[in-house]
């Protein structure tokens, strides 16, 4: 008993989690000279929460029947979730310098049989909801208590099949099932709210049938209320979480880079970056 408490009590806090979430995603980014960074710092909030407060799994046994699944729907955004389960101790910290290489189990995009912890493969987007609606109902006939969360971005509610998961969830009453959308108010074609306007989110999800909550997405506290409300909620209906992010959250000189899908960061800005964030490091 005394060893529990006191590994208890020397784990890291949401606030260094999401931190070491952050780093380790600029290290990759610095291994590979790329990829979808800002990203990776906009969510890492989130997958700090998920993964460290809300989430039920084993780590060592990363496909245990028990666990509750973490379905990336944005499959770009890799990086950051490589980062978590990095920080989970899912796979190991000596992988990252592999991130994008061949033969790598860290592809630059989500492959579900490249990577423990990645539980569907992505690049096409627009599909994580309709895994979750399918594995949230084969779950409920099991009669297992997992819950199958899954996280999607702003851009890929353009998509019909979106649409279609969220009102098929919301016939099917699937209480397991706790989405998070990013919205970060960015897609590869421009502003997501100038691409195809969604707005007003919260009242078209909560339409459908679905608890809604929306957040500050980089506001640690709001995250960690908004994960537990929609756990906690006792009606029998699927769980919408919408957080408001900021690309390039945590590193100041690229949370004013100028908004694109893919931002460019110059070989030597990688270590400016690293040193930034923790110059930025909340205690
Ligand atoms: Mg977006």
């Amino acid at each position: 008993m005394e060893t529990i408490t006191k590994t208890f009590t020397n784990a890291p806090t949401l606030v260094e989690r999401a931190h070491n979430i952050r780093r380790n995603a600029l290290r990759m980014g610095e291994v590979q000279g790329q990829g979808y960074i800002a990203q990776a710092l906009d969510i890492s909030d989130v997958l700090a929460v998920a993964y460290f407060h809300a989430m039920r799994y084993r780590p060592e046994d990363p496909t245990w029947e028990g666990r509750d699944r973490f379905l990336l729907s944005n499959g770009h955004y890799a990086i950051a979730l490589y980062a978590a389960l990095i920080e989970a101790g899912i796979i190991p910290e000596t992988e990252l310098e592999t991130y994008g290489f061949d033969e790598s189990r860290l592809p630059m995009s989500g492959m579900a049989s490249y990577t423990p912890g990645m539980e569907m493969s992505g690049g096409s987007l627009g599909l994580g909801l309709s895994i979750a609606v399918g594995m949230g109902l084969g779950l409920k006939r099991k009669g297992s208590s997992a819950r199958v969360y899954t996280l999607f971005s702003d851009g890929e509610l353009d998509e019909g099949s979106v649409w279609e998961a969220i009102q098929s969830a919301g016939h099917h009453k699937l209480d397991n099932m706790i989405a998070i959308v990013d919205v970060n108010n960015q897609q590869a074609d421009g502003p997501s709210t100038q691409v195809m306007a969604f707005e007003p989110l919260v009242d078209k999800l909560k339409a459908f049938g679905w608890f809604v909550r929306r957040v500050d997405g980089n506001d640690l506290d709001a995250v960690i209320a908004a994960f537990d409300a929609a756990k906690a909620d006792p009606d029998p209906r699927p769980r919408m979480i919408v957080a408001d992010t900021l690309m390039g959250k945590g590193v100041p000189f690229l949370e004013q880079r100028e908004k694109n899908h893919f931002i460019r960061v110059e070989a030597h800005e990688w270590q400016l970056a690293l040193a930034a964030l923790e110059a930025g490091r909340q205690s």
